[in-house]
């Protein structure tokens, strides 16, 4: 008898997408003229840029001859690409990483996700609140969470992000944390945090020994120049921060999938006995036995975007939706709407009026505009009382749903 892993039995049905697919289909079947716009789920619509796409014809054809063939790559990933990664995403912004600590990946949802495993079940976890899911998820798979009571886990720590506290977490001072996640620019509330509030998460990490994994899948999206696009621009961050990248948001790879993760080598955990292991040894050895690489043809591709010609097309890419942004934060604020990020990030985190619920508005909008939006709610606890909207779409959809919305507010 094969014995199920009882844990999976635990985790909540996060049909946030799946519950919001079944409402609009509803509605089109009541409805079946209507044509909805999304500006829901968080996938990307642009198409990959030209350097791109030469690199993965040029890689194609290279994979056709006997002398070009790549079969199974180097486990951390080809070095032309991890050499661009340091000189272009590191190095610039005076950060100096060992070409070794880059792992690349098959995107970050898997490795934000796979990191925890190489961790004993029963550290503590702290997320802010609203979260991307993957982070509670995955730990709760392993046995990590304790049990899920009034909408959270017991044994995580929730640091709530709203308008009330600037969507700056403050650091609990009452529960102990051994690992925190932290996501900047964040999914869902399209937020930054600045170099000041960062430093206190790593002196935090620093003086409690805790370990932060910190996910900057949309750094490419900040703008405003003091916003640190790195932890590592922090002082101690080397000793005690994990980073996951991804090319998904930056570079339209979101169906191509590649991006890297830096675990710093003086970063370590803790045996029973006071023993101190490098988490670079632990995560080397995990992606050895269950990774194969991202790809020769995905890492080709992705090195093609740091050519000055790729620079320069995947920035027209992330201007392209940042002008979105501004557009929705323009017209939403206009009508009286209270919304936040949208500046450094492609998400708008919109307060929903007179205290309707997250459900409540995502169903009126759908019945009043024809416009999808997320609930907040769907991604924890805090998200109560927000929706989320993406400026992942192209321009003509957008203003159009931003049309229907004016229309539909008066
Ligand atoms: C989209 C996204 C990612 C990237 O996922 P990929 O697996 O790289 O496509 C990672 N973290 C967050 C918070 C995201 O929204």
């Amino acid at each position: 008898m094969a014995l199920v892993n009882t844990h999976f039995l635990n985790l909540q049905n996060n049909y946030l997408f799946a519950d919001i697919a079944k409402k609009v289909n509803a509605f089109k079947v009541m409805h079946p003229k209507a044509d909805v716009i999304s500006l829901g789920i968080g996938d990307v619509t642009q198409p990959l840029c030209p350097a791109v796409i030469e690199a993965m014809h040029q890689a194609t054809e290279e994979m056709a001859t006997a002398e070009g063939f790549h079969g199974y790559g180097p486990e951390q990933g080809y070095e032309f690409l991890r050499k661009a990664i340091l000189e272009n995403d590191f190095l610039p912004r005076g950060i100096h990483l060992d070409i070794n600590e880059i792992f690349i990946n098959d995107g970050a949802k898997s490795d934000t996700g796979n990191i925890q495993e190489v961790l004993h079940w029963d550290n503590f976890i702290g997320v802010t609140d609203p979260i991307y899911p993957v982070y509670i998820d995955s730990n709760v798979m392993i046995g990590r969470c304790g049990t899920f009571e009034d909408g959270r886990w017991t044994n995580v720590v929730y640091m709530p992000c709203t308008a009330e506290n600037g969507f700056t977490p403050s650091i609990p001072k009452d529960r102990h944390m051994d690992v925190i996640y932290l996501c900047y620019p964040n999914n869902p509330t399209g937020t930054v945090i600045s170099k000041q509030e960062l430093r206190k998460w790593v002196n935090y990490a620093l003086k409690n020994d805790a370990l932060i994994f910190y996910d900057a899948a949309y750094q490419a999206y900040i703008r405003d120049p003091e916003i640190p696009r790195s932890i590592y621009e922090i002082r101690g961050a080397r000793k005690c921060a994990v980073e996951f990248h991804s090319y998904s948001k930056t570079a339209g790879f979101t169906g191509l999938r590649c991006g890297f993760t830096v675990v710093p080598k003086e970063v370590t955990v803790a045996t029973f006995e006071g023993e101190r292991i490098p988490l670079h040894q632990l995560w080397s050895r995990r992606q050895c036995t269950k990774f194969n690489g991202a790809s020769y043809i995905s890492q080709r591709a992705a090195a093609a975007i740091y050519t000055p010609e790729g620079k320069q097309q995947i920035q027209q890419t992330i201007d392209y939706y940042m002008q979105n942004a501004a557009r929705m934060l323009s017209v939403l604020r206009s009508l009286g709407y209270e919304c936040y990020g949208g500046e450094n990030a492609p998400y708008i985190w919109m307060r929903t009026p007179d205290g309707t619920s997250s459900w409540q508005f995502f169903e009126q909008m759908l019945y009043g505009a024809n416009v999808v939006c997320t609930p907040g709610v769907g991604f924890g606890p805090s998200g109560e009382g927000y929706v989320r909207f993406t400026a992942f779409g192209s321009h003509e959809k957008t203003e159009e749903a931003l049309e229907r919305i004016k229309k539909w507010s008066k």
